[in-house]
């Protein structure tokens, strides 16, 4: 029964440092979130302890009485949150991750080497989505199907639906999939379904980083026009590290749905849900179901607003020049600067943000920008005046990276990166003594 720290001070210092950076830098990555601490209780409770393969009442394992319970509150809570309680939706609350979520969802749509649609992951689609490359299939969505991706309009980088349209006709998916990982605006579900209608094609939704701001009705429903939705739960969602599954069960094609699902999350793909996440999860969608919780997400993309608005009034470009969700697309390629060499620079002025592709890139590989998001600094009560304060960190940062740039070429940068990391080193090295 003894505390982390006495058993494992290694573990526990590497927690401490962890958390001083979370709490001492300023959080931009567009998929991460800061959860609440009722959330991450749930999280590391008892309840990691416990096996329950199968579904509430349907286990291969006794003592889940509790568990079952569990389970079917986060069901109801998870249904309660995007408003589909009286409706025909079912939710599965165990998938691991959102990764693990969509394959388990593809499990269930489709056989062994049917084809599938997704955005590609140049123009801001996920891996998971049927990502390959000319040299390589390196994902299981394009190993285990055939996959075709559609993209964005070159002149406005929005979605592109007639060409996607024209696309689908020739390709005949029997799955198309919406949603993304960077794309800063909201989607046209109802020309989606119309799409997937005249091929026959199932259309599944991967709301993964825009839940929260659906769960308050803050961006398009996904659920009026789609078979299947899936989404990770730490995003704009807020909670502990997972995925749910969606299935509609009325309509010609969903008879059988709600079994496809359940049985290709368990046994096709995973084995005893994580119940401690279970638990994360039912804590989080119970505070995405507060009123307070319409508010935080329009704080979120006020937020973004700003902070795009702000970036381009200092003349920077960005993707669609501006966003209708949480997180802005930053193309530094006019500057002559990479993504990965800002984000370096920022990780060491404690602002973290990630590299990304922008469309128009040659490569996904070599991002030419930088994705920011709003979502962890809104839950830090962060107003569109601090927002101002974060563009200015930010110009000031590039406005380094070019001068660096400049004057001695990437080996400066290079140097000023090792000097600056000792720096930091040092720094920890001295707060533990
Ligand atoms: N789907 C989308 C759109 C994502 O952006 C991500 C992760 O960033 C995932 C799925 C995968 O989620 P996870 O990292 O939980 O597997």
């Amino acid at each position: 029964y003894a505390p982390l720290a006495e058993i494992d001070p290694e573990v526990q210092n590497i927690i401490d440092k962890e958390t001083w950076r979370q709490f001492s830098g300023l959080e931009l990555i567009a998929s991460e979130n800061l959860t609440s601490r009722a959330t991450m209780e749930a999280n590391g409770s008892i309840l990691t302890n416990k096996y329950s393969e199968g579904l509430p009442a349907a286990r291969y394992y006794g003592g889940n009485e509790y568990v079952d319970e569990l389970e079917v509150l986060c069901q109801k809570r998870a249904l309660q949150a995007f408003r589909l309680e009286s409706s025909e939706w079912g939710v599965n609350v165990q998938p691991y991750s959102g990764s693990t979520a969509n394959f388990a969802a593809l499990t269930a749509l489709l056989q062994p080497q049917d084809r599938l649609m997704g955005l590609g992951l140049p123009d801001g689609g996920h891996l998971t989505h049927g990502y390959y490359t000319a040299k390589k299939k390196m994902t299981a969505s394009s190993i285990y199907f055939q996959s075709l991706p559609y993209g964005l309009e070159p002149a406005t980088q929005l979605i592109n639906y007639e060409a996607l349209r024209s696309q689908a006709k020739i390709y005949k998916p029997r799955l198309i999939i919406c949603g993304a990982s960077a794309y800063p605006r909201d989607w046209d579900y109802k020309t989606l379904r119309a799409i997937a209608d005249e091929n026959g094609a199932y259309l599944m939704a991967d709301i993964a980083h825009i839940s929260g701001l659906v769960a308050a009705g803050e961006q398009a429903n996904p659920f009026e026009y789609c078979d299947v939705v899936t989404t990770t739960t730490h995003k704009t969602l807020r909670g502990p590290r997972a995925g749910l599954i969606f299935f509609k069960r009325t309509g010609d094609n969903a008879k059988d749905l709600e079994k496809r699902i359940n049985d290709a999350v368990f046994p096709a793909c995973q084995g005893g849900p994580h119940n401690n996440t279970i638990a994360g999860i039912a804590t989080a969608l119970l505070q995405a179901c507060q009123p307070t919780w319409k508010a935080y997400a329009q704080q979120v993309i006020a937020n973004a607003r700003t902070l795009g608005s702000e970036l381009v009034s200092r003349g920077y470009k960005l993707q669609t020049s501006g966003t209708d969700n949480h997180l802005v697309l930053w193309d530094l390629r006019p500057l002559g600067l990479t993504g990965s060499k800002l984000e370096k620079l920022c990780d060491l002025v404690g602002i973290t943000i990630n590299k990304n592709a922008v469309s128009g890139d040659a490569s996904a590989q070599v991002p030419g920008g930088i994705r920011l998001g709003t979502s962890a600094l809104t839950s830090r009560d962060m107003l569109e005046a601090d927002m101002k304060v974060v563009a200015d960190f930010l110009h000031r940062a590039v406005q380094l990276a070019l001068v660096l740039q400049k004057e001695a070429g990437s080996k400066l940068l290079k140097e000023f990166v090792r000097v600056a990391t000792i720096q930091e080193e040092g720094k920890q090295g001295a707060k533990q003594v």
